[in-house]
């Protein structure tokens, strides 16, 4: 897991969530908004708690909203696009729903 988000141990153990809050790495969930602005996987994204990116106030996506493929582990990430589509994730901020 560590190399999928890109951080060293410590720095993960110090985000993983509060004793209470779930976390499931199924499906995957982001908001693509924050992945353009910084390419990269956001662990809160996971938590049962999060409706929603605090910062654009949008909903999180599980799957590309143009073929409906379920998004892939993070690091699979590196080209910004729909593996099966290649709707870009900056297309893909534009049907996130305001929550
Ligand atoms: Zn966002
Ligand atoms: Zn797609």
């Amino acid at each position: 897991m560590a190399v999928v988000v890109g951080v060293d141990v410590d720095k993960l153990v110090q985000m993983l969530p509060p004793a209470g809050v779930g976390m499931k790495m199924e499906p995957i969930r982001l908001c693509t908004a924050c992945y353009v602005e910084l390419p990269c996987h956001k662990i809160e994204w996971q938590l049962n708690v999060t409706q929603g990116c605090a910062n654009h106030k949008l909903s999180l996506l599980s799957e590309c909203p143009n073929c409906g493929a379920r998004f892939k582990i993070p690091a699979l990430w590196m080209d910004g696009w729909c593996q099966r589509c290649f709707m870009t994730f900056a297309e893909m901020a534009n049907s996130q729903k305001r929550y």
